[in-house]
């Protein structure tokens, strides 16, 4: 849009009008076009962000005196620096005098800054058998209460908190570098809006105590380690009358001597002997549930992985249930008895005369493999 109107015609005042003169004057036009009573109106919107800019440059007298001199050319690039209406509320919060809003709207957007108290960390341990039953565990926090002695206030008793001279009580200040203006937290009061000039000594004026709060967490079943579970709610109180944070409590597992965990599954190595192997068996095995019987195949290698479907973690969400998966592991006696040797050489002088077909294959491949490259040489020649 080209041709802006003049700030001086935006706000409805003449040429010298005084600081507060313009100041009720944009205070008036915010409140008739305030955007809460003009919902889709886009006139208004336009007239809300017109007046704002207007405001901006004539209640800086920097600016004004430029504007007066040079017209809109003078401070291009400092009005209309607003990207919403929300950033209007945000750098003149000050000129409503904090509540005009919050009263005549009941609860401006900026006004209503509560914030939600900080998040809350405890930690607990778990065995592999409770994480995947699931298990109720008690843990302590430290929160943060009121201090009895001063009733949460920070004052000594006898005394009372003031209004803090840097915010106006406000808890909140608007900073201005240029055109960029930012509403912050007072940097004196820590937003609160009041200081105190004698502290409660039970507190060190903090208002609050740190006092230790068991909690029963109940922990679901197929939790792995580094899983977190959120109680809603259980974090520190709002500085400002918020709702409390969360606390988040971390699961550890514990290594387990038996099984390995790979996320819904559980791995196990199973120790067999050659004979074993061979010959095939019966085995008990261990699972989170107790023994079960496992019919190992004759002719089993070492590595071969036996699944046992629904025998491994729940998954948390689901309650799916991941394998079991058995590995056997062939071990090779480092010590033997006489008898074992004997029987051992017997079966060796059998195994030469009668060589496994696998193992002629192998064979046959090593030759191949040595014979090969010579022959493509001689090829290629
Ligand atoms: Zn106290
Ligand atoms: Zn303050």
């Amino acid at each position: 849009m080209s041709g802006k109107r003049d700030y001086y015609e935006v706000l409805g005042v003449p040429k010298g009008a005084a600081q507060d003169e313009i100041a009720k004057a944009y205070r008036k036009l915010a409140l008739r076009y305030h955007p809460d009573s003009n919902q889709g109106n886009e006139d208004a919107i336009h007239k809300f962000k017109e007046a704002a800019e207007a405001y901006e440059v004539l209640s800086d007298e920097q600016k004004r005196a430029r504007y007066d001199q040079y017209g809109h050319a003078g401070v291009d690039g400092s009005g209309g620096g607003f990207r919403d209406v929300g950033d209007i509320f945000e750098a003149f919060g000050d000129v409503f005098g904090g509540t005009i809003f919050e009263d005549f709207f009941g609860g401006g957007r900026t006004r209503s800054r509560v914030r939600k108290g900080a998040d809350l960390r405890c930690d607990v341990v778990l065995e592999l058998e409770e994480a995947a039953r699931g298990v109720t565990k008690t843990v302590s926090l430290t929160r943060h209460i009121a201090c009895e002695t001063c009733s949460g206030s920070g004052a000594e008793v006898g005394s009372q908190p003031e209004m803090c001279r840097r915010c106006q009580g406000r808890g909140q200040v608007v900073q201005s570098t240029g055109i960029l203006r930012v509403q912050t937290t007072c940097p004196i009061c820590r937003g609160s809006g009041k200081t105190i000039s004698k502290p409660c000594k039970t507190c060190d004026g903090q208002g609050l105590k740190p006092t230790e709060v068991k909690l029963e967490v109940k922990i679901p079943a197929g939790v792995d380690d580094g899983m977190r579970v959120r109680l809603p709610g259980e974090g520190q109180p709002s500085p400002d009358g918020g709702p409390r944070g969360d606390a988040y409590c971390f699961i550890h597992l514990k290594q387990h001597s038996i099984f390995h965990r790979d996320e819904h599954n559980l791995i196990i190595q199973l120790p067999i002997s050659y004979c074993q192997a061979a010959l095939g068996t019966s085995l008990d095995v261990p699972t989170l549930d107790g023994k079960r019987s496992l019919e190992i195949h004759a002719g089993t290698k070492s590595g071969t992985v036996y699944r046992l479907r629904g025998l491994g973690m729940p998954d948390p969400h689901s309650g799916a249930k991941g394998d079991l998966l058995v590995e056997t592991l062939i071990e090779v006696p480092k010590k033997l008895s006489k008898r074992q040797q004997e029987l051992l050489r017997e079966l060796a002088e059998l195994e030469e005369k009668e060589i496994t077909p696998e193992r002629k294959g192998f064979m046959d491949r090593i030759m191949e493999y040595f014979t090969a490259p010579n022959s493509e040489t001689t090829k290629t020649k």
